[in-house]
This record gives C-alpha cells, structure tokens and sequence, in this order.
C-alpha cells in the first residue's frame, strides 16, 4: 500500500511542497536566533545556579532590555518599546524558558500582562507616566490571583473603596511574579462584591508612591 502512494507523483512541484504554514519570516528567526544564542551563552549556564540560590535575575533582565526585549509589543515611542507582536513575544518566551524557567516567566508576564496591558488599554498621560519614569529594565507587576480566588478570579475580595479623588485598595494578593522588585503594578479589585466579575476593576499603581504597600 505505502509503495503505491510512494509511486504516485507529486501534484505540486517541488518548492511548493517545501513550504510550511509554520515557517517564520526572516526577521523572527532572527530575532529568535539572537534570543537563542543570548540564553546559551547567558542564561542557561547560571539557570541552575539562580534556582540553588533562589536569586532573582536582575542581571538578566538588564541583559535583556538593553535587547529590546522587555518591551517587546510596546509601541517605539516609547524608550525601549519594540513595536513587535505577540508571536514575537512568544518566540523570547519560548527560548528564554528553554534555558531558564523562571526567567521566561519573569519575562512573560511582565511584557504580556503589565507592559502590554498598559500599552494597549492605557491612556496616554498614564503611558507618559509609567513607560517614562521607570526604565525599560524596572519590572512590573500583575495582581489578580489570592488564596480563595486563584482559577475563579471572579471569587476575588480586595475591596477597592473610593475615598476623595483616588481609592484605597485593601486585600492580599498571592503568587504574583516579581512582586518583591516591580516599581509599579496592575491590580485587581472589586468596587463591588455584588456585582461578581463585574465590579472588578484594573487599578494601575506606582509602588513608589503608594502607603501601606507589605
Ligand atoms: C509560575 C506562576 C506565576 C504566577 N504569576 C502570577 C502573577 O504574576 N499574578 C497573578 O495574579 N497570578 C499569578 N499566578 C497564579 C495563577 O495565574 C493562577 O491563578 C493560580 O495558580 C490558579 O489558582 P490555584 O493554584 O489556586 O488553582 P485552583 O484555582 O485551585 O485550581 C486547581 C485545579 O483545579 C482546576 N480547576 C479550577 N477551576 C475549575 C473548574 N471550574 N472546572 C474544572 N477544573 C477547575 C484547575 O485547572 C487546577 O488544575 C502564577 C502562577 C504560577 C504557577
């Protein structure tokens, strides 16, 4: 059976057959190379030894912005944004935790749900604020998962209430990456538990400027 459709002749010519739905433009796999050899020579040979010491890679991740790397959907305007998509982002990722875990962790989560997320749904005068007062290197943070509420965010209990022209946040917030280094974050809280996930608001905080924060 298999020599007789090994017999039959190809509908397509050659270079048609050579192509794949999965090829990457020339400029990702460079950008994937460059990632690639990065972790090699940088990375990977320290990953077992930050992980002994259960040391966070600051060295790293000053490596990597001076890439262009922790910024990477973030638009240009803006000191160290990228300008590249979310298949970009996924190709550091990938390599990065070939080499080491945590810091493609690290770098996932701050690229995709702080620095993008800001970029995306931020106002101007917050991207002013936030993507120009801390360098591309100082991390950010994403608080939405507690205790009670990992998987069913919308279970979530840290009461925003307003008070003035701000709000005061009150809760605790469990597993968020970076939360030791990051200068600034997006938290998660309910200005109503009534209202499920539908009181749940996105509050952007500069950890420098805010009280209270252990
Ligand atoms: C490396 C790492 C980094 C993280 N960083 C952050 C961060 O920066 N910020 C942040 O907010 N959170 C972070 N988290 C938390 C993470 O995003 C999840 O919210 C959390 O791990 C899931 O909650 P849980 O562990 O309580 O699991 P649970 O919600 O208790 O779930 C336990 C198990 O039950 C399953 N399950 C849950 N609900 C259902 C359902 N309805 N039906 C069927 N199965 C279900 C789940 O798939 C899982 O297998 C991080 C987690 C990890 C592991």
């Amino acid at each position: 059976m298999f020599r007789k459709l090994l017999s039959v002749p190809p509908l397509l010519p050659c270079a048609f057959r050579h192509f794949s739905i999965c090829e990457l433009p020339p400029e990702l796999t460079q950008l994937q190379q460059t990632c690639r050899a990065f972790v090699n020579s940088q990375l990977k040979p320290i990953a077992a030894e930050l992980d002994r010491e259960s040391r966070f890679p600051k060295e790293t991740i000053e490596q990597l912005a001076d890439l262009g790397m922790m910024r990477v959907t973030v638009d240009p305007e803006y000191p160290g944004g990228s300008g590249q998509g979310m298949l970009a982002l996924s190709l550091i990722v990938e390599e990065l935790s070939r080499g080491c875990g945590s810091t493609g962790s690290i770098v996932s989560i701050h690229n995709c749900l702080y620095a993008n997320l800001l970029d995306r749904v931020g106002s101007g005068e917050q991207k002013d604020r936030f993507f120009r007062k801390y360098s591309c290197g100082t991390l950010g943070a994403f608080a939405l998962s507690e205790a009670d509420a990992g998987s069913d965010v919308a279970a979530l209990s840290t009461r925003a209430v307003e008070d003035g022209d701000g709000f005061v946040l009150n809760g605790t917030k469990a597993w968020v990456t970076s939360a030791l280094q990051a200068k600034s974050g997006i938290i998660f809280a309910t200005v109503n538990p009534e209202l499920k996930y539908k009181g749940i608001t996105a509050f952007l905080v500069d950890f420098e400027e805010r009280r209270g924060l252990r």
